[in-house]
């Protein structure tokens, strides 16, 4: 989220929302990118954990060309025989019974919260109101950045949708008193692990908890599996590493794997909330989106993905341990599969400059946290060679700043 350090003046005509660092990328093969002057990078942040498959996949590239050639859009005014094939295979993977699409995170978000609304409006709640968490990150929308935890994601934009109460994370004494007596309360909606908030996992315990708490109180489970879904931590869904199933899950980053999908993924308690004219999109779901899914999936299945996903992760995690664990400046390494991050003592958004000099693309969130979301792809070797060139720029970076 923080802008890093070094970067370019942007375009006279594009506004200049990001501070941009100075390369533009041409090309990708695998899990390597190069620059328009040729100069070659390893991506360790898979265009923050959206390419799934790397760059420039065969059987993912013979398929959208296909599709192009075949149909991009339609409407939703007509049957699209690819969004029962994707949906069907989501319910499948989640357990869960229904969907609806779009195409970005925020979105899938928004669908979340309008459905938790008028959950609430069946039940005869007038104004309604959502538990969501410090450190949170659901989007830019009015209603996402309302629910998003970070006063600078809010800045400028008030006044913000009312109906949010904010609780911190993995403490269900706090969620218990925050909604204490309250009668407005319909949904308890987080990430399965924060990803823009500092890569913060939620404990399985505290998982099982509030999924508990949502059942004795007849409120919707929402879990925002935008970042840690979709096979990154090892298992499709982050959620799932706690044995639960959740109401509502949005789905979009990793889900076709470049091509911009969006999802809410609903279960039975939530799967009837929106009837015809509730909610709708021009983009989502049209058939190009909808082969990307699928084909991403069917990909993922064909290869074992998900246990590669968690076997590199956890080589990777121990050579992070290895070469920085110990370190006074390095506070915590923590994460699942291929989402992790590694917590430094001081600020350290200059990394990313620093890593695209030496050849690797990285983010850092939260000020202090380097995040780690590759395409799940990566293969141990190129695991081995983030670290060679990430851990002298942390040793390098700590002792500049006299953490030694
Ligand atoms: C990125 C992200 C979003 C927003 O997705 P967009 O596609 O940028 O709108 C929402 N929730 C989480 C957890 C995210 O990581």
């Amino acid at each position: 989220m923080s802008a890093p350090s070094n970067t370019s003046p942007s375009s006279p005509h594009v506004m200049p929302t990001y501070g941009r660092l100075p390369i533009a990328l041409s090309h990708g093969q695998g899990c390597r990118v190069w620059d328009t002057q040729g100069k070659g990078y390893l991506d360790a942040l898979g265009g923050i954990a959206v390419n799934t498959l790397g760059h420039g996949h065969p059987r993912l590239v013979s398929a959208l060309c296909d599709q192009v050639g075949k149909l991009i859009h339609t409407s939703n005014y007509y049957h699209i025989p690819l969004q029962e094939q994707l949906a069907a295979k989501l319910v499948q993977l989640s357990g869960m019974s229904n969907v609806f699409f779009c195409s970005t995170g925020l979105e899938a978000n928004e669908a979340a919260l309008k459905l938790a609304r008028k959950f609430g409006h069946n039940k005869g709640i007038d104004r309604p109101e959502i538990v969501v968490y410090e450190k949170a990150f659901h989007g830019r929308s009015i209603a996402t950045l309302s629910a998003t935890g970070n006063p600078k994601v809010q800045a400028g934009f008030e006044p913000l949708l009312e109906g949010f109460i904010r609780v911190p994370i993995n403490n269900i004494a706090a969620l218990e008193k925050a909604t204490a007596g309250n009668p407005n309360v319909v949904a308890v909606f987080f990430e399965a692990i924060q990803g823009e908030g500092g890569v913060n996992p939620m404990d399985a315990d505290y998982l099982k908890q509030v999924r508990q708490l949502c059942d004795q109180r007849d409120w919707l489970l929402m879990i925002d599996e935008v970042q840690c879904g979709m096979g990154r931590t090892g298992k499709w869904f982050a959620h799932q590493w706690a044995s639960i199933t959740p109401d509502v899950m949005p789905l979009a980053k990793g889900l076709g794997s470049g091509v911009p999908v969006g999802a809410v993924v609903a279960g039975p308690k939530a799967a009837n909330i929106f009837g015809a004219g509730n909610h709708g999109t021009t983009f989502g779901g049209n058939p190009l989106a909808m082969r990307a899914g699928v084909e991403t999936i069917r990909i993922m299945e064909e290869d074992g993905l998900l246990e590669h996903a968690a076997r590199v992760g956890e080589h990777l995690r121990a050579a992070l341990q290895r070469e920085l664990g110990s370190h006074q400046g390095v506070k915590d390494i923590r994460g699942k599969g291929l989402m992790l991050g590694v917590e430094l003592t001081v600020p350290c958004s200059e990394l990313m400059a620093r890593a695209v000099e030496a050849g690797l693309l990285i983010s850092v969130t939260a000020e202090t946290v380097i995040r780690l979301v590759p395409p799940l792809i990566l293969s141990k070797a190129e695991a081995d060679e983030v670290v060679a060139i990430l851990a002298p720029l942390v040793r390098a970076l700590l002792a500049e700043k006299g953490v030694t």
